[in-house]
């Protein structure tokens, strides 16, 4: 996988207070010192809630967690009349290294389109924050047989106008709507089959050299039981684990099977 430094990262969607979320982290960096777990060889993020980064952020300067963290969205704008959104800006302060852009969840439920998307993966950048950019088909497209082309049109949607440079940083995770929260987990095959068709695709946008650089993660109903499989993939570069990213226990496993 040349050197491509696997992330595990765990989205924990509208999950943990701000309470909750520290017990949550602090458990989590407790497993994996126990497990003397290698940082450099893996890096392990976590995606909580906006309310939740203060304290995620004290923790980790505080105790000198090696976890990184990022938010599940940001705005496409700086500042200004936006209520109640919230601006790369701030998350930059706040010490977040990742986003989450175009989460299933925020595209179906919030009606995020690609256009929209390739704006805040231009905010993202504003401000040095590295897009987790999600792209995958539902059930419907899926049974149609036109995902692949569904995919790559999301992709390139989403990241239209993006330099070269910027595309070398870039994280992609391929989460098949279908499978996520719903148990049902794409196939090892499937999960390759998308992760190098979007390599193949960043490679035709950007050329070879950047492609090989982008991790491309699986994400979709990953356990313990069945990451390994997934992350043995030439092209799967980590994962993006939300459900079972709420077990400190669970989520050390998932990142373990990396080593
Ligand atoms: C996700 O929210 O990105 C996700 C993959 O969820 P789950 O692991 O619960 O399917």
């Amino acid at each position: 996988k040349f050197n491509r430094k696997p992330l595990i990262a765990g989205n924990w969607k509208m999950n943990m207070d701000h309470v909750q979320g520290i017990t949550l982290l602090q458990k989590l960096a407790w497993t994996l010192a126990d497990a003397e777990h290698d940082y450099g060889r893996v890096e392990v993020a976590v995606f909580p809630p906006f309310t939740d980064l203060r304290g995620v952020q004290t923790l980790t300067m505080a105790d000198d967690l090696k976890v990184r963290y990022g938010a599940q969205d940001l705005s496409a704008h700086d500042s200004g009349a936006y209520t109640g959104e919230i601006s790369g800006q701030f998350l930059s302060r706040l010490g977040c290294e990742y986003v989450l852009v175009g989460h299933s969840e925020r595209r179906a439920l919030h009606g995020e389109s690609n256009d929209l998307l390739a704006t805040k993966v231009a905010a993202a950048y504003r401000y040095s924050i590295t897009p987790v950019l999600c792209v995958g088909e539902g059930l419907e497209i899926r049974q149609a047989g036109t995902h692949v082309e569904y995919t790559l049109e999301q992709l390139r949607g989403s990241l239209a106008g993006i330099t070269k440079e910027q595309a070398e940083t870039l994280v992609v995770a391929y989460e098949p709507v279908w499978a996520i929260g719903t148990g049902e987990v794409a196939g090892p095959e499937d999960a390759q089959e998308l992760c190098a068709a979007i390599r193949n695709e960043l490679s035709s946008l950007f050329g070879i050299d950047v492609a090989s650089k982008v991790r491309v993660l699986y994400g979709g109903s990953v356990k313990a039981g069945n990451a390994a499989a997934i992350l043995a993939q030439r092209d799967v570069d980590g994962v993006l684990v939300g459900g079972a990213a709420l077990d400190a226990a669970e989520f050390a496993n998932i990142v373990r099977f990396e080593h």
